[in-house]
């Protein structure tokens, strides 16, 4: 078949509307990466002719499941669970759980896809993988946790292992939530393995795991910076979130002399002019972590010129750069806008898929440093590949050693986008980048293995 007869983009994306229909979140994960694919493709008979991208993107499998638990009333819950596995090409599926109302199978399988290219950029050998449940944690006592936690493993401990399925944790799954689905597995199996990734660090977890996704895309942030002969030091950054890659994206910025304007939870954004310092982040650490108290009592705890701004998004507050960290497409084409007007330079994606494609065309069209998820955030899965690998050893790594890993492999990832994602001009895409880069290994590999 001459390659001009293959099927083009458009009738792609139509292809993977029919068949998913109503999953918007997946759609748009897959239209964000095929565009810069089919240019790559277009002149490379092979990938065409074992039909790769259509490959990569149909999951391997998507397991649905009941998951029942009883309340502290004694009433009987029941919700649903998954695990997409999406690919394994080029190691065990990997990826989070997550726990929010808003997860549907759209949204686990948008960030199953995306997870697959993220852990090939990586350089690691890790498939992608993700799952989760519509259960709330918001308002639930330790013990519906546990009780819902252990329910969950009870049926997804079949499809799970540390040579098959690792997962890790996601928005809602914090250290907390892995023991309490850790020690369901070891006591339904018998067998103390790193099927879990972020785990305690008694029991099998990694030094440097909590900040390396918020640490890693501040690193990646440095290497776009660095690229353009500037640097963290003395700029301003507007950050959303207020979970574990937010705190820890913001911490990184603080130890570079930069300075953090902002954060936000479900219900809206702290505004500081003065700089949320260490002080204050660990202020917030605690109020979000372990209290799970709302983060707008931040201004009756310091006042001065803060504010928090109810039901609202930060991207209006001037700034030089932004770091979307809390959820997909909080960020949109006319922020975009806002944010390259009042002279922002540079976007590094904490969350995944944070900025809807009206919002990427935007960054991209003014040509300012744009990092996405998949290449920026993908510093805590990385630290989950390097925690499977002391498992295996039986061994705990230092954390010098850790942290010198961690600096290294987001370096690489920067690499690696340049690779696929520099121009003439020398500008980046980095979007471009991330997507050929992730692509060619699996792809690569899925060639290796014939039609499987
Ligand atoms: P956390 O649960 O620790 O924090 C999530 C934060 O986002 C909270 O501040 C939460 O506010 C806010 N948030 C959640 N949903 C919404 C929403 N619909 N609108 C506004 N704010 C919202 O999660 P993480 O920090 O771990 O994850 C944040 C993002 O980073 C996610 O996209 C995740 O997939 C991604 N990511 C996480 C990694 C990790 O290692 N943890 C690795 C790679 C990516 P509230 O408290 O009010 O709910």
């Amino acid at each position: 078949m001459a390659i001009s007869d293959h099927v083009g983009f458009e009738d792609f994306m139509t292809g993977v509307e029919r068949r998913n229909p109503h999953q918007t979140e997946f759609v748009q994960a897959v239209r964000e990466v095929a565009e810069d694919i089919f240019d790559y493709i277009a002149d490379k008979e092979k990938y065409h002719e074992y039909q790769i991208l259509r490959r990569i993107a149909e999951p391997d499998r998507v397991v649905s499941f009941r998951v029942c638990w009883e309340d502290d009333s004694g009433n009987i819950r029941v919700q649903r669970g998954w695990r997409v596995q999406n690919n394994n090409s080029i190691g065990p599926y990997k990826g989070g759980i997550r726990f929010h109302p808003s997860v549907t199978e759209s949204v686990l399988k948008f960030l199953a896809f995306e997870q697959t290219f993220k852990n090939s950029l990586t350089g690691l050998p890790l498939g992608g993988g993700k799952g989760g449940s519509n259960f709330n944690p918001k308002g639930k006592s330790e013990h519906e946790i546990m009780r819902f936690c252990q329910s969950f493993m009870t049926e997804l401990y079949r499809h799970v292992g540390e040579d098959t399925d690792v997962p890790a944790g996601d928005i809602g799954v914090g250290a907390r939530e892995i023991g309490f689905m850790f020690g369901q597995y070891k006591r339904i199996t018998n067998r103390f393995t790193g099927v879990l990734t972020g785990k305690g660090l008694e029991f099998g977890g990694s030094l440097v795991r909590t900040e390396a996704t918020g640490y890693g895309a501040v690193y990646f942030l440095e290497n776009m910076l660095k690229h353009i002969n500037s640097s963290v030091e003395g700029k301003s950054a507007v950050i959303s979130g207020s979970g574990n890659v937010a705190t820890h994206a913001a911490e990184k910025i603080l130890q570079l002399g930069g300075k953090v304007l902002t954060l936000s939870d479900s219900q809206g954004f702290i505004h500081d002019p003065d700089g949320i310092n260490q002080e204050k982040l660990d202020w917030v650490k605690r109020q979000k972590g372990v209290l799970r108290g709302p983060l707008s009592a931040y201004t009756d705890e310091f006042g001065g010129g803060s504010s928090f701004n109810s039901g609202e998004r930060p991207w209006g507050v001037t700034c030089d750069i932004a770091m979307p960290c809390a959820t997909q497409n909080e960020l949109v084409g006319q922020e975009a806008e806002t944010l390259v007007k009042n002279g922002c330079m540079a976007v590094s994606e904490g969350a995944n898929m944070p900025t809807d494609l009206d919002g990427i065309k935007v960054f991209k069209d003014a040509g300012i440093c744009y990092a996405p998820g998949k290449a920026s955030n993908a510093g805590g899965v990385a630290v989950s590949g390097l925690e499977m690998s002391q498992n295996s050893e039986r061994i705990s790594w230092e954390e010098e050693t850790l942290q010198e890993q961690l600096q290294s492999i987001m370096k690489g990832i920067h690499d690696r986008c340049l690779e696929y994602g520099e121009k003439e001009d020398g500008k980046v895409d980095y979007v471009k980048g991330a997507n050929i880069a992730g692509f060619v290994k699996v792809a690569d590999a899925m060639l290796a293995y014939g039609v499987v």
